[in-house]
């Protein structure tokens, strides 16, 4: 439980900072330096790693929150398939360019002609042209011929091929579901030891989404990680079903041209805040700090991009996880995104880009706490919220002063910590308007964000912690 508040201990920024946690970051100790240098979530990765030392993060996680009474987002984030090609005689071959080449399902260590393809679902979905990278995508196969139980492939691009390389397949939407048995017993694991959100690879279909959603129950968000061409194709139907997205540009750089990346990034950026879905631009962010103590300069620009394009969460993957300099990555992106953020150009831009309120009570009160704020110059905006929504529907207007999200519910204060702009607290349920503004004003002024004499703006629903009731707006002064 979270109780003892600790003083002030509030961001200098409105976009959060998700730092994943692995074999450079997992003691008590380093996760407190992470959180203080400005980690909002940590990220467990499920591709590394036993159930056994993710409970131990977890709990000191939680143990974390309680030291410093601000609670803390957890991504459990779950592999999904991972498509390999099998073994070869000697552990690696040298497929040349222009020769032909054949995928089957024989287990033989393979040669420079042929090798093991164990996923059936990908021979039947092949067609003549398909696209076949290998390694990262340094290898690329076009399938000459669809047999039953092999394909035949032209290598278009040949290269060094060993062991076990991945294969990623861009063109058709493979019959193969986004949670492997791994995943599911990952995903009951996480969801049991309270992970605030799901992360879900390998999305290509709102089916997919749909599944893991019916498993969450609700426990947790799920974030989808777009990673795959497919999904985009399907983009706004996965967004209506996902809680928050994740522009997953490691698999989603592999498997487009690197010309297309910058702008699937953008259009998932504002189709994500156009539906007011918490959105995170991840992997390779500083990936030079896994080595070194500064980014490169070409970093802090692509830090500052996803700042300027509206993000609501940037994420450090190995840097943190593995890297060499984890404190240093999670300041550098500190002190890059709060630069970012005091830019007047920001501010408009910001302002520019912001979607119009749906026709919901709660979307004409987001809208209008803004305006109300911003005519007034008010110091915070004070939303009262149960399941969160409020919270994200004012900070998809994106208005120039804080957000305080006030809940009653551990669960929601720890989702807001993947949102823009919102610096959640927990407050117990509150039963009348007069009892609702005096707690706000209380609230806003200890933790720093209003003095005397200044005015805030209060958002909330009637009746009180009924979820989707947003209905009210006061603006208050503080005494
Ligand atoms: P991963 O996901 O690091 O778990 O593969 C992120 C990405 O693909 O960018
Ligand atoms: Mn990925």
């Amino acid at each position: 439980m979270i109780s003892q508040p600790h003083p002030h201990l509030r961001r200098r920024r409105r976009t959060k900072i998700i730092a994943t946690i692995g074999p450079a970051s997992s003691t008590p100790e380093i996760l407190a330096r992470l959180f203080q240098a400005g980690a909002d979530v940590f990220r467990l990765n499920f591709s590394h790693g036993t159930h056994e030392d993710h409970a131990a993060r977890i709990q000191a996680i939680r143990a974390l929150e309680a030291e410093f009474g601000r609670p803390i987002g957890i991504l459990a984030d779950v592999q999904g398939p991972k498509l390999r090609v099998g073994r070869f005689g000697g552990g690696r071959v040298h497929l040349q360019t222009g020769q032909e080449f054949r995928l089957d399902l024989n287990p033989t260590p393979g040669n420079s002609r042929r090798v093991e393809l164990p996923h059936p679902e990908i021979i039947a979905a092949a067609r003549i042209g398909t696209m076949l990278l290998l390694d990262d995508g340094k290898l690329r196969l076009r399938v000459t011929h669809t047999r039953d139980d092999h394909l035949e492939t032209e290598i278009v691009v040949g290269g060094p091929l060993s062991d076990r390389k991945g294969v990623n397949v861009p063109d058709i939407v493979l019959p193969i579901p986004a949670l492997t048995a791994k995943d599911r017993a990952d995903l009951a694991f996480a969801l049991d030891h309270g992970a605030d959100c799901i992360g879900l690879s390998f999305v290509q279909r709102p089916e997919d989404v749909a599944e893991a959603r019916e498993i969450a129950a609700g426990r947790a968000w799920i974030m989808t990680k777009l990673e795959k061409p497919q999904a985009l194709d399907n983009l706004d139907a996965i967004l209506a079903l996902s809680d928050a997205v994740m522009v997953a540009r490691g698999d989603l750089g592999v498997e487009l041209p690197p010309e297309e990346v910058p702008l699937a990034q953008k259009r998932i950026i504002s189709a994500a805040r156009a539906l007011g879905r918490p959105v995170v631009v991840a992997t390779q962010m500083l990936e030079s700090m896994i080595n070194a103590p500064a980014p490169t300069r070409a970093e802090a620009s692509d830090v500052a991009t996803a700042v300027f394009e509206g993000a609501d969460a940037v994420m450090l993957s190995a840097e943190t996880a593995a890297g060499q300099y984890p404190f240093e990555a999670v300041n550098i992106m500190d002190r890059i995104v709060a630069r970012v953020e005091r830019d007047p150009g920001w501010r408009a831009i910001t302002e520019a880009a912001r979607p119009a309120p749906e026709h919901s009570s709660a979307d004409a009160i987001a809208a209008a706490a803004r305006g109300v704020a911003h005519t007034i110059g008010a110091k915070a905006i004070a939303a009262f919220t149960s399941s969160g929504s409020t919270a994200l529907r004012v900070a998809r207007e994106r208005p120039d002063c804080p957000v305080l999200g006030l809940t009653p519910d551990v669960a929601t204060a720890r989702r807001m910590a993947f949102t823009w702009g919102v610096h959640a607290l927990i407050t117990p349920l509150t039963h009348s308007m007069t009892e609702t503004v005096s707690r706000a004003v209380r609230l806003v002024q200890q933790e720093g964000f209003a003095r005397p004499g200044e005015e805030i703006v209060v958002v909330a629903g009637i009746p009180f912690g009924k979820p989707g009731t947003t209905n009210a707006l006061r603006v208050a002064s503080v005494k």
